[in-house]
């Protein structure tokens, strides 16, 4: 079951919860929200008289498989990235390359998506490439860049973190730790990102059902971690005119059941440079609460994903339909 703690519950409550959950012989799984809220998961149901304490709220899931990011533990989280709110009013637009290429294209494609709206930086250090002779990235050199550009600009950091092992390299220099969606099923790589004081942007896997993306991201909480962020970044479909399919279904299916963010990437979700304003807005539009977007000030040269990425004036122009839209779907941070 989910126990929800009100702010300010009474510790002979934490403590109540905790002897009743050992009696029981199932672990207790607690974990606190910057709010003063705190989650506490315990497997089956704790007795009438615990539940009945000062600040607990009770709920019988059936979802057991999620029980922390289940909506039933709370109705909505919002995200920090360094200073950056994802899962707010207003819709985070996070864009820059798929791969770092060098120190000066980071720092200039940095100036330029700040300047089209985007809000938290993005751009591949360690690629997982489906080729292993394709370019694998820059490594902690590429981690360098991204940090410098954080420095001038201000932009917090997201960037793919492929292994447990690279897990505090990648933390001491990102913001925000990417799991990509090769990688969503990598279950030592969910426990390790759970252990470290970071936000992760889950990424779906591209044949993952809804729910084994929410078990996915319960792998995080459950290791300690609540700030997680889920993005749908397109599935295979049968059509080879498109590299995948964004699911925009997804995207209200899961904040029917889940309490955190969910944002949308029109780049990897198309594979066509075309189609990412148009599928971009209707991400917004299905109540997704931002973007990543592959973007580059010569989109034909970039080194990685050329076909589907973007410039920074057309970026410009979907950050601001995007806020846009949003005001129309949400009212303080509630879809209408
Ligand atoms: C990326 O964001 O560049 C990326 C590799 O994404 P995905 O894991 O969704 O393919
Ligand atoms: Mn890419």
């Amino acid at each position: 079951m989910i126990v929800t703690l009100e702010a300010g519950t009474p510790q002979s409550t934490r403590e109540a919860i905790n002897a009743a959950a050992a009696l029981m012989g199932s672990p207790a799984n607690a974990l606190r929200y910057d709010d003063g809220t705190a989650v506490v998961v315990v497997e089956g149901d704790l007795p009438a008289d615990v539940l009945e304490l000062p600040g607990v709220r009770a709920s019988f899931d059936k979802h057991k498989a999620y029980m922390h990011v289940s909506k039933l533990a709370r109705e909505r989280s919002v995200v920090m990235v360094g200073d950056v709110a994802v899962g707010g009013d207003e819709p985070v637009v996070m864009a820059g390359p798929c791969v770092v290429e060098g120190r000066e294209e980071t720092l200039a494609v940095a100036r330029a998506v700040r300047e089209a709206g985007a809000t938290i930086l993005r751009g591949g250090a360690f690629k997982p490439r489906t080729s292993p002779y394709a370019f694998q990235g820059l490594g902690e050199l590429g981690l360098q860049h991204l940090a410098e550009a954080r420095e001038e600009t201000g932009m917090p950091v997201v960037t793919e973190v492929m292994e447990p092992d690279q897990v505090e390299m990648v933390a001491h220099y990102a913001d925000m730790l990417q799991v990509g969606s090769r990688n969503m099923q990598n279950y030592p790589l969910l426990r390790k990102v759970g252990t470290i004081g970071r936000p992760v942007l889950l990424k779906r896997g591209f044949q993952a059902t809804v729910e084994e993306w929410l078990m996915a991201a319960e792998y995080i909480l459950a290791s300690g971690n609540p700030n997680v962020v889920l993005c749908e970044r397109g599935i295979r479909a049968f059509d080879p005119a498109f590299r995948f399919t964004l699911d925009l279904n997804a995207v209200p299916a899961a904040k029917e059941l889940t309490h955190l963010p969910v944002v949308v990437d029109p780049s990897h979700g198309t594979g066509k440079r075309s189609l990412v304003a148009s599928m971009a807005l209707a991400g917004i539009a299905a109540g997704a609460d931002g973007l990543i977007v592959e973007v580059h000030p010569a989109p034909e040269t970039a080194k990685c994903d050329a076909a589907q990425t973007i410039t920074p004036a057309e970026l410009a122009s979907i950050s601001r339909k995007a806020r846009a839209i949003r005001e129309v779907v949400v009212e303080d941070g509630v879809l209408v």
